[in-house]
């Protein structure tokens, strides 16, 4: 913990991963663990490890501002249902981080407290919407870190900072205490250096809570274990003909040891790709309107239209157009039609495999500072919201760089096998 908080002290007024480290709070939770440890008593799965978490999800006495003005003065008032079973496993809560408006945007540079900087590669995007935790765990200042994804907000950080990222199936972990981005979508997962860290807080977040009926009944097997030898791996040619050619180089040569590790490659087509972004967007327009309504500036601080950046106004704005009475749900019908689709097309590629494996992000991570237009922006997204359409498990794994820029390897498959995944990555990490 001294390690991480001297290094927080030393790094993060360049880097911006956290927005509130809480020092010593955190070393008064490490003594009373040490003292239970020295008095022989059981402690924890977690005991020990420092935890950062995204500014959207609930921390008692924490600020839960989602980087956002609207909540600039927020305190969370009770613990989200992950943070509750952190505690209870003796986890550290050290503070909270660096995130895009809301979670909308996939490179931290939207947040209301400033950009965060890629540890990794100094200079560019950490990638986003939880590029604090992503960058926090890069540059050593913490064991782990909470994200939450909605259309790639772990995966795509975790690939630009070098880390592992997890999305779980939806309704393995509770959102109880997370605010909504797009709640049909949103899932909270851990970001970590090491496989162990990932199982580790996945085994500690999951499970049923009667405080979110969408959870499911299980939580997910993570004891599965495969080796790669005769694992059934998809590459969807489709995924890597939208990525650029050096990503695609890295991705191929993570394939080819695979392969070379006994791995059999199934090759695959996925028809839908161009429907994938539209899709997804419309969706989480509508979604994230609804759900901003109660930033009215009654109960929390300010009225969010009078102080919220761009991209979070172009939602509202959409989402309101967009689920006007006058339209009859004319695009959000066909937005959900499209959305069944493409949940039948990859879940039905991944009952031929066990998992599918390509890149996590298509392009690599822009220089800070560097103005995109919002469908530019948006295009970082189409190979991470297949798996929050479709509610499917997907991870990020570091695959190598391109001229020292990390690239990620993602692993998707099916609804429950999150374990899959989890020794998938324990196999070629
Ligand atoms: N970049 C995507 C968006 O802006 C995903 C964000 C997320 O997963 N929170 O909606």
């Amino acid at each position: 913990l001294e390690k991480f908080l001297k290094r927080i002290e030393a790094k993060n007024d360049d880097i911006n991963a956290f927005l509130e480290v809480r020092g010593e709070e955190a070393i008064k939770r490490a003594e009373e663990i040490d003292a239970r440890i020295a008095s022989g008593k059981e402690t924890g799965k977690l005991a020990g490890l420092v935890i950062g978490v995204k500014s959207n999800i609930n921390v008692e006495d924490f600020n839960v501002s989602a980087a956002s003005k609207t909540l600039e003065n927020y305190t969370g008032s009770y613990d989200a249902t992950v943070i509750r079973r952190i505690k209870e496993e003796d986890g550290i809560i050290i503070g909270m981080t660096n995130m895009d408006e809301f979670a909308a945007g996939s490179s931290t540079e939207t947040s209301f407290f400033g950009p965060t900087d890629n540890p990794a590669a100094p200079g560019r995007i950490p990638g986003g919407s939880s590029g604090g935790s992503a960058a926090a765990v890069a540059a050593g200042m913490c064991d782990l870190a909470l994200g939450s994804d909605t259309g790639g907000s772990i995966r795509n950080p975790a690939s630009h900072c070098g880390v592992m990222g997890f999305k779980p199936t939806y309704g393995a972990v509770s959102r109880q205490g997370l605010l909504d981005l797009a709640m049909s979508f949103d899932q909270i997962g851990p970001l970590a250096a090491d496989v162990s860290g990932i199982s580790l807080a996945l085994d500690v977040i999951s499970g049923y809570d009667p405080a979110d009926p969408t959870t499911l009944d299980s939580s997910p097997d993570l004891e599965v274990e495969r080796e790669l030898k005769g694992l059934r791996v998809g590459v969807v040619r489709e995924f890597l003909e939208v990525t650029d050619e050096a990503i695609d180089e890295v991705i191929q040569g993570k394939l080819g040891a695979m392969e070379d590790g006994g791995a059999e490659i199934v090759e695959l087509d996925f028809g839908y790709i161009d429907l994938c972004l539209p899709t997804y967007y419309l969706i989480n327009y509508v979604e994230f309107f609804s759900a901003t309504r109660k930033y009215d500036g009654r109960k929390y601080g300010h009225r969010i239209e009078d102080v919220c950046g761009p991209e979070v106004l172009r939602r509202i704005h959409m989402g309101s157009y967009i689920s006007q009475k006058e339209l009859s749900g004319k695009y959000y019908k066909r937005a959900l039609q499209a959305r069944s689709l493409i949940r039948r097309e990859i879940t039905g590629l991944l009952s031929h495999v066990d998992i599918i494996a390509g890149p996590t992000v298509p392009k690599l991570p822009h220089t800070l500072g560097e103005e995109l237009e919002p469908m530019e922006m948006y295009a970082y997204d189409v190979l991470t919201v297949i798996a929050n359409l479709a509610g499917i498990p997907a991870a990020s794994i570091p695959a190598g760089d391109v001229g020292g820029v990390p690239v990620g390897l993602q692993l998707q498959a099916k609804p429950g096998d999150d374990g899959m995944i989890v020794s998938a990555m324990r196999e070629i990490a």
